[in-house]
C-alpha cells in the first residue's frame, strides 16, 4: 500500500517512535506498510509522522543538549565501549531483523553490522579526536588554542539500503561529539533502527539524548527548517540529497547529503581475469546491486570484453536466487518493493530498446513470491545510452566496451554521479593513471567495491554528494562540531613577583 493512503484498521504491529527515551506511537492517519521483501507480505505499519510530532523530537533532543555536551568526552565515549558490547551479544538478531525487512542474505546483513559496529568503535576513540592545537607565545606573552565544541541538536535522514549500517555511520560520531540526535530512517525499514535504539538505551543513553521518528516528506520537512536544528546528515538518492542540502542550508544548518551512483568498473588486458570478473560479480550483484557502491558499468579495454563477458554471464548465471529469511543459503536476495522490482526490470527493456544486447535477462525464472530480478548483464551499451547513464539500484551490469585506458576515463568524465570506481589490473603505471585520472571520490584498485571503512569518509565527488565535510571518519568529527579558537594574554601585576619564574631570578 502506498505510505500515503489512510488506513483505518490493520492488524500488523505499529512500528513506535522513541522521544525522550520511551516508545510511543504518534497521532496520525497516515501509515506506510513495512514489507518482507522475500515474500512480498507486509510485516508491520508505520505511522508516518506529522511535522508537530517530528518538533516534539527536536524539542527532547534539544532539552536533553546542555547536560550531554557538559558531559566529559570520556564518559561519553564509556557509553560507546557499552554500546559496542551490547550490539556485540545482539548481533544475530540484528542481522536476522535486517535480512527480513530489508531482503539481505545473513551473511550480507551480518558484514553490513559489522561495518556500523566499527563506526561505534570508532567513536570511542573521541577523546582523542577532539583534542586542539594550542600554540604558547604566539605573540609575546599571547597563547593560542583551539578546541571543538559540539553544536546542539543534529539530524540523520536515511536510505532503505543499508538499515541498521547508514544511520550507524552517523549518530555514534554525533553521541561523542556532544550532541543530541534524531534519526529519520527510511519509512521501508523502519524496525533495524528501532532495535539500535532499544540497544543504545540498554547501554545507558540518557533520556532525549537519541530519539527516532518515522516518516516521510513531512517530517524531513520539519527536520529541514526547525531552527533547533543545527546539522543535518542524509544519505539517499540525488534528487533528494539536493533538495535536502538545498533547503537544510538555506535554513541555516550544516549539511552533508550523499546521493546516488553510477559506478564503473574498468578491466584493463592485462588483468587477472578469473580475479576480476569473481570480483565484477560481488560488486554488481552482492545486495541485490542495491548498493551505493555496486559496481553498476563494466568497462573492459581493448581484446578483453569477449572472454570477459562470457565468463561473467556463466558465474552469474549459476547465482542461486529466492528468499533470504527461510536459512536456506541463496547467492542473492529480493529486491526492496514491488515498485522497485519493477523499475530495475523495465531497465533491461529500455537497453534493448536503445540497441544493447541483453546478454544475461534477470527477468526470467524468477521466484513466484517476493519482489525479485536475477542478476543481469546489458552488453554493447553506449555511454549515452540510459542504461549508462542512470542509476538503476538493482543487479544489472551494463557493458562499456571501449580500446584504451583513455576512453575509459573519458566514460568516468561523462558521468554526473562520481562515487566509486575501480580498475582492475597487474600494471602500476595503469592503475596510478587511473587513481589520479578517474573522476570519482572512492578508488578502488583489484577491489570491486572499495567503500571506506570507518576510519575513513565516505568521500563521493560531484552529483553524488552534496556539502563540503563527509560521512564518517576525521570529516565526521568536523561536521558534528564547531572550533573556538582562544588567544590569551595574561598581564603582570606587581604582586605577581612573588611568582617570578626562574629564569628570571637568574
Ligand atoms: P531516497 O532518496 O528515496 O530516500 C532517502 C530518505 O529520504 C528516506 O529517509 C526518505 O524517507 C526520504 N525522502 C524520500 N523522498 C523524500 C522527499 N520527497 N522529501 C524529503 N525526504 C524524502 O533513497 P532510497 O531509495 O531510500 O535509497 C537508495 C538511494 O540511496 C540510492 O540512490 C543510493 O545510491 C543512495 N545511497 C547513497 C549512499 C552514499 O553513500 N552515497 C549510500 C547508500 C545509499
Amino acid at each position: 500500500m502506498p505510505a500515503t493512503l489512510e488506513k483505518t484498521a490493520s492488524t500488523l504491529p505499529d512500528v513506535p517512535a522513541l522521544i525522550n527515551g520511551k516508545w510511543i506511537s504518534p497521532p496520525t492517519t497516515k501509515f506506510g506498510d513495512v514489507f518482507n521483501p522475500s515474500t512480498g507480505k507486509a510485516i508491520a505499519r508505520v505511522p508516518l509522522a506529522s511535522a508537530d510530532f517530528t518538533n516534539s523530537a527536536i524539542e527532547a533532543a534539544a532539552a536533553a543538549w546542555p547536560a550531554w555536551a557538559e558531559t566529559p568526552a570520556v564518559e561519553r565515549a564509556r557509553l560507546m565501549f557499552k554500546y559496542r558490547e551490547v550490539l556485540l551479544a545482539n548481533f544475530e538478531k540484528l542481522a536476522a531483523l535486517v535480512t527480513k525487512e530489508h531482503g539481505k542474505t545473513m551473511v550480507e546483513a551480518r558484514a553490513s553490522i559489522q561495518r556500523g559496529i566499527e563506526v561505534v568503535e570508532y567513536a570511542c576513540a573521541i577523546p582523542n579526536m577532539l583534542m586542539g592545537d594550542c600554540l604558547q607565545n604566539l605573540a609575546r606573552s599571547v597563547d593560542a588554542e583551539t578546541n571543538r565544541h559540539p553544536i546542539g541538536v543534529c539530524v540523520g535522514i536515511t536510505p532503505f539500503n543499508f538499515p541498521a549500517m547508514v544511520p550507524m555511520w552517523m549518530f555514534p560520531i554525533a553521541l561523542v561529539c556532544g550532541n543530541t540526535f534524531v534519526l529519520k530512517p527510511s519509512e521501508k525499514v523502519p524496525l533495524s533502527v528501532n532495535l539500535l535504539g532499544e540497544l543504545l538505551i540498554e547501554a545507558g543513553c540518557p533520556e532525549g539524548v537519541f530519539n527516532i521518528v518515522h516518516g516521510d516528506k513531512t517530517s524531513v520537512d520539519a527536520l529541514l527548517t526547525h531552527p533547533k536544528v543545527k546539522a543535518v546528515s542524509f544519505v539517499g538518492s540525488t534528487q533528494i540529497a539536493r533538495y535536502i542540502y538545498e533547503t537544510g542550508t538555506k535554513h541555516g544548518k550544516r549539511v552533508q547529503a550523499a546521493g546516488g551512483a553510477k559506478n564503473h568498473l574498468i578491466i584493463m588486458p592485462d588483468a587477472d581475469l578469473d580475479q576480476a570478473v569473481a570480483a565484477l560479480q560481488a560488486s554488481a550483484y552482492g545486495c541485490a546491486g542495491e548498493r551505493c557502491m555496486a559496481g553498476s558499468v563494466c568497462v573492459p579495454v581493448g581484446g578483453v570484453a569477449d572472454l570477459l563477458v562470457e565468463k561473467l554471464v556463466d558465474k552469474a548465471s549459476k547465482m542461486t536466487v529466492g528468499p533470504t529469511d527461510t536459512g536456506a543459503a541463496v547467492d542473492m536476495g529480493p529486491l526492496i518493493s514491488g515498485p522497485h522490482r519493477d523499475r530495475v526490470a523495465s531497465y533491461l527493456q529500455i537497453g534493448a530498446d536503445e540497441g544493447a544486447k541483453l546478454a544475461l535477462d534477470g527477468r526470467k525464472g524468477v521466484p513466484a513470491e517476493g519482489f525479485f530480478v536475477k542478476p543481469s548483464v546489458i552488453d554493447h551499451v553506449k555511454p549515452t545510452m540510459r542504461v549508462a547513464t542512470e542509476e538503476i539500484f538493482g543487479p544489472v551490469l551494463s557493458v562499456i566496451r571501449v580500446g584504451a585506458l583513455e576512453e575509459a576515463l573519458e566514460v568516468g568524465r561523462r558521468s554526473p554521479l562520481g562515487n566509486g570506481a575501480s580498475i582492475f589490473t597487474q600494471s602500476g603505471w595503469a592503475a596510478r593513471q587511473f587513481k589520479r585520472h578517474f573522476s570519482a571520490g572512492m578508488i578502488g584498485i583489484n577491489i570491486g567495491v572499495p567503500a571506506p571503512m570507518a576510519w575513513f569518509s565516505f568521500t563521493g565527488w560531484d552529483e553524488s554528494f552534496f556539502g563540503d565535510l563527509h560521512i564518517q571518519g576525521i570529516e565526521g568529527v568536523h561536521f558534528y562540531t564547531q572550533q573556538k579558537t582562544t588567544m590569551t594574554r595574561w598581564f603582570e601585576r606587581a604582586s605577581d613577583a612573588a611568582f617570578d619564574p626562574v629564569w628570571r631570578q637568574k
